[in-house]
């Protein structure tokens, strides 16, 4: 038996639009439908207040249990499978080698991003530990059962990093602070580092430094949008969302103080309505800063208030990629780079034998993220199809091999010099 109502709207075919990149006048969300009194909150989970047994997997023929953070943290389908709490075989993929744990409450984030699937207006639809995120379900798991289980493995866990992905909501600061703690009291950093998604718009500066001294390795914000207008359409007063582009900034230039050279950075969506100029540009600027910047390919998610809108076309995606690459990890810049009218990139500024190289590696065309034991260019947030479909990869969560590199150059016209 459910009280949910069906999914009201349906995602956009993940088609490319008639150019070549998305432009800003066609990326503009949609309104959210109206949310009745009694679900708002949390209501329905409150009202029900079903007591959970273990883990939970979303499921949306039952009613959702009551479940908080700290007690219970959510993860994603990839993570609940490498952890070994469900079963599941990924694309290509035997693991992913990052837990990213997302603090949960029955009220769930208070904010209302219009590309994601955890935004605040989903209460018309969906109790927040149903929602979909990201393309994947997140099922949730009691805090004390994960750190038992990576504690056990020791140094064979599957892990490279930890995650904690903090929302917008009263007790996210505090809570954040307490699964640290739970997992620095059992696991020591060498062994598993964490990393901290941050929700800005509820920290202080005291916050950050909080995070650092009880062990947090790596800090990043969730910029996402990449310039103040996007953001503020995407997951500022444009979809009645509290966040402001200058209060993440504030919380960046506070955790480059606090966790120092390549230990901050952001995160960035590609294909919102930004041009490639704008993104590289702020690319250059994290980097300039001395901090890491962790791409995402915008899909339309289900549910959310972008699902409408088209997917990136690939060739955007690809050339954003490398260039991100060459700026963060060869040392080439903006400024010897050329873009067309369109902002779109014309030439990387390198000769083309070089170019070739760092194509054939591959290496640029992997899910970005903070880095794991491999190598400091390979992430180990490699989130499985978390921004593209299996049938047309966007970032590769496993190293790409020859068929993988003929179809990313097919992707940026690119052909190999002879
Ligand atoms: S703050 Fe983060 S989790 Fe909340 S709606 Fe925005 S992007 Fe989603």
């Amino acid at each position: 038996m459910t009280c949910l109502k069906p999914e009201s709207n349906s995602p956009a075919e993940p088609k490319p639009n008639d150019a070549d990149f998305n432009p800003f006048e066609i990326m503009q969300p949609r309104q959210p439908d109206q949310i009745p009194a009694d679900f708002k909150n949390g209501g329905r989970v409150k009202a029900n207040s079903v007591v959970p047994e273990g883990v939970y997997r979303p499921n949306y023929n039952r009613l959702t249990p009551f479940m908080r953070s700290p007690d219970y943290v959510q993860m994603s389908t990839a993570a609940a499978i490498t952890l070994g709490v469900m079963g599941g075989k990924m694309y290509r993929c035997s693991c992913t080698r990052c837990l990213n744990l997302l603090l949960t409450y029955p009220e769930g984030c208070r904010a209302n991003c219009a590309y994601c699937g955890l935004a605040r207006h989903r209460e018309a639809d969906r109790d927040y530990a149903d929602r979909n995120f990201i393309r994947v379900d997140w099922p949730a798991v009691p805090m004390d059962k994960v750190v038992d289980i990576v504690a056990a493995d020791g140094k064979e866990t599957p892990f490279h990093r930890m995650c904690i992905s903090m929302i917008t909501h009263p007790n996210s600061d505090d809570d954040t602070v307490t699964v640290l703690k739970k997992w620095t009291d059992r696991i020591a950093p060498e062994t598993v580092p964490v990393s901290i998604l941050s929700n800005p718009t509820t920290m202080q500066r005291a916050n950050v430094a909080e995070l650092h001294e009880l062990g947090a390795d790596i800090f990043t914000v969730a910029l996402d949008a990449v310039t103040p207008e996007i953001f503020d359409r995407t997951r500022g007063s444009g979809v009645q969302s509290p966040h402001k582009w200058s209060k993440y900034w504030e919380i960046l230039h506070d955790a480059r103080d606090i966790f120092g050279h390549d230990k901050f950075g952001a995160h960035i969506i590609i294909g919102m309505g930004e041009t490639e100029y704008d993104a590289l540009s702020l690319v250059q600027q994290l980097t300039d800063l001395g901090g890491q910047s962790h791409m995402f390919c915008f899909f339309p998610e289900k549910g959310s208030l972008m699902d409408h809108l088209p997917a990136t076309p690939r060739d955007q995606w690809r050339r954003v990629q490398l260039g991100r690459y060459l700026i963060h990890f060869c040392g080439q810049r903006i400024e010897n780079m050329t873009f067309d009218e369109e902002g779109r990139v014309s030439d990387f500024g390198l000769p083309q034998a070089e170019l070739d190289t760092v194509v054939d590696a591959g290496i640029a065309f992997r899910t970005s993220g903070c880095p794991g034991a491999f190598r400091d260019d390979v992430s180990a947030c490699d989130r499985p199809y978390g921004d593209s479909p299996p049938s047309d990869i966007a970032s590769y969560p496993f190293q790409p091999i020859k068929k993988d590199i003929k179809k990313i150059r097919r992707q940026l016209a690119l052909p190999k010099s002879p």
